[in-house]
């Protein structure tokens, strides 16, 4: 592994060649750098290398490096990106920027009514469980509609839906790769066909992002291909 900083710039020459490759403009897909198990140093220096969006999987483990690094706000954007249980929406709901994890409808009526006032909205994602493996979490694609359309019902002052995230299951090549996030894509379509507009498609991890830019990916979480392996 090279620095952090050479290997942010390669990440983003990857996402160019995926994205030109695509026929698709490199500006339309934002990169989550998932800094899950380092430490807030580690993101200092990734955002003194240019880097601004930061993806976190454990609520308390986050908010220790958001208060560490309150001195980069408001250039610092904090997304929590695996799963939330009821009794922390609150932290969530006060520390973060953005939620892709949202699986239930309990756990966005608590945002929602969390979300302080003085914020501006929490925006959000959906989990789909794309694959459809049992053990994974995520509402299943049968159920995404109607979770979407009662969640885009909540407060918008408060929350925000944007779209659906996904991890699919790690796949050999390309083609097989591609599978889950088009079918991902095709969901949103359907979902929008009901009656919303929601931008955002959350796929792609450093394994499957050239497969995940293909098929429409508009934020990318990538942790290894930036921070090296989490040991
Ligand atoms: C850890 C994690 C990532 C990043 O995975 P890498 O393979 O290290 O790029 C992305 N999304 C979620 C939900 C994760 O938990």
């Amino acid at each position: 592994m090279g620095s952090i900083e050479n290997n942010l710039q390669e990440v983003k020459r990857r996402i160019s060649g995926a994205a030109l490759a695509a026929g698709r403009p490199p500006a339309a897909v934002r990169l989550l750098a998932v800094s899950k198990t380092f430490g807030a140093d580690v993101v200092r220096q990734a955002h003194a290398a240019g880097q601004r969006a930061f993806g976190e999987n454990y609520v308390q483990e986050a908010l220790e490096k958001i208060q560490a690094l309150a001195d980069l706000r408001p250039g610092i954007e904090w997304h929590l990106i695996g799963p939330l249980q009821s009794n922390k929406t609150r932290a969530a709901a006060e520390a973060f920027d953005w939620v892709h994890s949202v699986d239930r409808l309990k756990v966005a009526q608590r945002l929602a009514e969390q979300r302080p006032a003085w914020l501006p909205p929490l925006q959000l994602c959906l989990q789909v469980n794309i694959s459809g493996e049992a053990s994974k979490s995520g509402v299943l694609p049968a159920e995404a509609g109607a979770l979407a359309l009662t969640v885009a019902a909540l407060p918008r002052e408060r929350v925000v839906l944007r779209g659906l995230m996904a991890i699919p299951e790690p796949a050999g090549d390309f083609d097989e790769q591609r599978a889950p996030h088009r079918a991902l894509r095709e969901l949103l379509a359907a979902v929008n066909a009901r009656g919303l507009a929601l931008d955002t498609l959350s796929m792609g991890m450093s394994a499957d992002l050239e497969a995940a830019v293909a098929e429409g990916a508009t934020i990318l979480r990538v942790g290894t291909a930036i921070f090296g392996g989490r040991g």
